[in-house]
């Protein structure tokens, strides 16, 4: 059932300042409150221990408060990624990962229960669109690693489950929320957002003129290609996502991040290195080839760690920089959605079974 008592965690500063006013308490509390949301990281309005009794309570009777609940969690055997399944408050599961680099920790949070883009290869895209996360939500996946690891997360990436810039307004929420000098303060700059290419609204978020990475999720080299896999692409055209990635540099000054999942036979031939080599030439990209994860309900195959490289190597020759993502959680259900999958349906089993 939908909760419609307002969410704290979701309102920036001003926005709790006001609401703290209208309800007759004192402007300062808003300010404790958020550093007790956003610094502190309080798992329920009664750690809030400065608070006196009586907002406390007006809060717990009046408002949302959201959480995320630790499911379960999936540790690589090199301990460097864990992949967690968090709960909702409505029974939903989403899928967040943790990825342990020398330069910081980095977070991969979903910004939707499911997706509605319908890439082949993806596992968060198979029951569709469930419903958007609040900014709260996304928040929580950070907040939540946060405690469960005892590291404090420098870099972000959207990339988990569903499609960031179809959440749009909740996307630029989350981003001024975390960015907050009042809060966990992280880095414009330690944030990439990952689309399948909207592109009216990579340039509606151009001109936000923030100071983030975009990453386009290309993974063909020419729009017939691309349509088998990418249904968005029978919406925009390669063509068109470049003008707004130019648009994007123009205006951020930020180099474009490609995504390009190599599939044994699909992707990763001589004409692909070529297509891509050609459009990508001059551009102010950079190309993340990652082999494929199979996604148990889809019959494609990775490409072969050596041919990856070969991939590489001949991007290189034609001027095009291009990094092997380093494999992380190859043995955990490391590919988009497939944690949240077996959940479901392990309780679809266990309510069958009951
Ligand atoms: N919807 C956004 C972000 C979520 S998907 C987007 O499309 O970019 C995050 C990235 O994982 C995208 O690049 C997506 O194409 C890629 N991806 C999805 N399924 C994958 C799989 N099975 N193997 C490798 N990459 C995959």
């Amino acid at each position: 059932m939908e909760n419609s008592l307002p969410d704290i965690k979701s309102m920036n500063k001003t926005e709790l300042t006001d609401f703290i006013k209208e309800k007759g308490f004192p402007a300062f509390r808003a300010k404790q409150i958020y550093d007790w949301m956003h610094v502190k990281l309080v798992k329920s309005i009664s750690d809030m221990t400065n608070i006196p009794k009586d907002l406390r309570q007006y809060l717990e009777n009046n408002t949302h408060w959201i959480a995320v609940e630790n499911l379960a969690c999936q540790e690589s055997k090199r301990g460097d990624t864990k992949k967690f399944l968090f709960g909702l408050d409505d029974g939903n599961a989403i899928e967040s990962v943790w990825m342990k680099y020398k330069h910081g920790n980095s977070v991969c949070i979903s910004s939707q229960v499911g997706c509605r883009m319908g890439c082949t290869f993806c596992a968060s895209t198979i029951g569709g669109l469930v419903r958007n996360l609040t900014p709260s939500e996304m928040l929580e996946q950070v907040y939540e690693i946060t405690r469960a690891t005892g590291e404090r997360v420098s870099n972000i990436v959207v990339m988990g489950c569903g499609e960031p810039l179809d959440n749009f307004d909740t996307l630029i929420k989350f981003i001024d929320l975390i960015t907050n000098a009042d809060g966990l303060n992280i880095s414009q700059r330690n944030i990439t957002v990952s689309t399948c290419g909207l592109v009216p609204k990579i340039r509606q978020l151009a001109d936000y003129e923030l100071n983030i990475t975009l990453a386009i999720s290309l993974h063909a080299c020419n729009d017939e290609k691309r349509r088998c896999t990418m249904p968005v692409a029978r919406s925009y055209t390669i063509a068109e996502i470049m003008d707004a990635c130019r648009y994007y540099f123009k205006k951020t000054g930020r180099r474009i991040s490609f995504e390009y999942a190599l599939i044994e036979g699909v992707n990763d031939t001589k004409e692909d290195w070529e297509g891509l080599s050609r459009l990508l030439k001059g551009e102010n990209a950079h190309v993340n080839l990652i082999p494929v994860n199979p996604v148990k309900e889809r019959d494609y195959r990775r490409t072969a760690p050596e041919n990856v490289a070969v991939f590489q190597q001949m991007l290189e020759k034609n001027g095009i920089n291009g990094t092997i993502r380093r494999e992380m959680g190859a043995d955990i259900d490391a590919a988009c959605g497939q944690l949240r999958r077996s959940y479901e349906k392990g309780l679809k089993e266990n309510t069958e079974k009951g």
